[in-house]
């Protein structure tokens, strides 16, 4: 979808880079995203990164892609915590 078409219509009707938001106690929003813990290991501070995820939609189908901000240096982070045996 970032390539400006939808991939199953075809259409170019896009809305790109739509913050997907939920909404936790007395409804305050929140920007959904995939977080990580600097220090799993913690009690309390764990020094939790969040990469937030936004969604390009098809305007014509509906059809809707997510993608995560700064995945690279996510990635960076999730194989320094694999190598010191915190995650899979
Ligand atoms: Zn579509």
């Amino acid at each position: 979808m970032k390539h400006k078409s939808c991939p199953k219509c075809e259409s170019a009707d896009i809305i790109p880079e739509w913050p997907l938001l939920e909404y936790g106690h007395l409804n305050q929003q929140f920007h959904l995203h995939v977080g990580i813990n600097e220090d799993p290991d913690a009690i309390l501070f764990k020094g939790h990164n969040i990469h937030v995820i936004t969604a390009w939609i098809c305007g014509n189908c509906g059809y809707l892609e997510q993608y995560v901000q700064d995945p690279k240096v996510l990635f960076e982070r999730y194989l320094q915590l694999k190598l010191q045996g915190k995650v899979k």
